[in-house]
């Protein structure tokens, strides 16, 4: 890259305020939010990185295709401009419509799995666990044993462990398995990407057991470009031919436009299977619409057909990935312990690191997202105790970043308020619990200062 500084390759035409306070007023925010910044209104937010999500700015491109929305029904035009934009990229005989990626997963299991069965995943994200769980199937993740070290540096953390792949297999049997999923990137596992030669190892693997495999496609173009760039015989390839290839692996996918589709909402299922892509509309019809809509409205299909196109241009890309990174490679290298290397849509802070004197019970992570609130009005979201209890692999704090929402100041701002509390951190105390829901207990927790 010729220059240092990053430009965003695009300029703004309309913009949103976001609203200043003072310490003294987030102090009082803080503590009327429990220390749950789920708690907290956005207003009161200056930088908000809960959640890349949804949360993402359209482009004048997007914002015109809006205006196309045909809103009939059945057969719409907007469908038919989304089920190409899709077929484009990801080349399977069926594109099914859905709400988001969450509605998608719940139909291909329910038309899929059965109690019983298991499905292997690279790292299955919550909603896919859950949703594999509901139908009686249990969910396995089998990700590269060095994906849990988050000090150690590889190109593509996100992989698959083929050799466990293969031995679970052996020893549950191919009629025990209906699906492997492979989650690009690998959310879950820190946003890590997967390689081209981990999914045809993979597919090969699948394919010889006669097991269809689907794509986990939210951060497809995210994924694709980090192979560009790391992957040796791919720098001269584009994101579209690369994620192409990659599709071209697979027997079809689930899709979040939330993310890589640049959408606000929506989401998608893909099979290359005409008895099974019957049945699922079926099912759509039942609880998400006609399979020309499914649950969204025309004008959200053309954000998506546009943004799906957009999210793999260069320029964008290169901005995302090198904006992401930058955040990331300040902190580190002043000493703030990170998820090694930065993954494509965020940061990940190991709060156990940065907040040893803080034991587990005390939350290092929510105490951790409570102070960069306080210090400068950052929202993060900690991935650790507070949300899987018992079960938390690491203490972790997430900054996920928006998509072309913020400016390279917006990030250095970010930057000075994490060094700032890392100066600090000894000074930092943990948190108790003073309510919990009986389950996803993280969204609505209730903390204080510990005693
Ligand atoms: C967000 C996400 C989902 C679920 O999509 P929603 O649109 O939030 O329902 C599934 N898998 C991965 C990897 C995700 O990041």
């Amino acid at each position: 890259m010729p220059f240092s500084t990053i430009i965003e390759p695009f300029r703004i035409k309309s913009v949103e305020p976001i609203s200043f306070t003072t310490r003294e007023q987030r102090q009082l925010l803080l503590r009327s939010a429990h220390y749950n910044l789920f708690l907290l209104k956005a207003d009161d937010v200056l930088i908000d990185l809960l959640t890349d999500s949804g949360t993402g700015a359209m482009s004048t491109h997007q914002w015109a295709a809006v205006m196309e929305g045909d809103e009939s029904y059945a057969g719409s035009r907007s469908f038919d401009r989304f089920k190409h934009s899709v077929q484009d990229i990801f080349g399977y005989k069926h594109v099914i419509p859905a709400h988001q990626g969450r509605a998608a997963e719940r139909i291909l299991f329910h038309v899929m799995c059965k109690k019983g069965d298991v499905v292997p995943n690279n790292t299955h994200f919550d909603t896919t666990r859950a949703n594999v769980e509901y139908v009686g199937a249990e969910a396995i993740d089998l990700p590269m044993p060095e994906a849990r070290q988050p000090g150690t540096v590889l190109p593509f953390k996100g992989n698959m462990n083929v050799a466990a792949l293969e031995e679970l297999i052996e020893r549950v049997g191919r009629e025990h398995i209906p699906l492997v999923m492979l989650t690009v990137t690998n959310n879950s596992g820190g946003g890590q990407p997967v390689s081209m030669a981990n999914a045809r190892a993979v597919s090969n693997l699948c394919h010889q057991h006669g097991i269809p495999l689907y794509f986990d496609a939210c951060r497809f173009a995210e994924n694709a470009y980090f192979i560009k760039l790391r992957e040796p015989g791919y720098a001269d390839k584009t994101p579209k031919e690369i994620a192409q290839e990659m599709f071209a692996l697979g027997d079809g996918c689930t899709m979040s436009a939330k993310k890589d589709g640049m959408a606000n909402i929506g989401g998608f299922l893909c099979t290359n299977d005409d008895l099974l892509a019957r049945q699922e509309e079926n099912l759509l019809i039942l609880t998400e619409g006609y399979p020309t809509y499914g649950g969204l409205a025309g004008r959200d299909l053309e954000a998506i057909a546009v943004g799906l196109q957009e999210s793999l241009q260069e320029d964008y890309l290169r901005y995302r990935i090198a904006s992401t990174a930058y955040l990331g490679n300040h902190i580190s290298e002043r000493g703030v312990p990170i998820v090694l290397p930065p993954g494509g849509h965020a940061i990940y802070i190991d709060a156990k690191a940065f907040l040893p004197h803080v034991p587990l019970e005390q939350f290092p992570g929510v105490a951790l997202a409570a102070e960069l609130y306080l210090e400068g009005g950052i929202r993060s979201v900690e991935i650790g105790s507070l949300m899987f209890g018992k079960a938390a692999q690491m203490e972790l704090v997430r900054l996920a970043i928006p998509r072309r929402v913020y400016t390279q100041s917006h990030i250095d701002y970010v930057v000075e308020i994490i060094l700032r509390v890392w100066e600090k951190r000894a000074q930092i105390s943990g948190l108790q619990l003073t309510y919990e829901a009986p389950f996803l207990r993280h969204f609505t927790a209730h903390l204080e200062p510990a005693a």
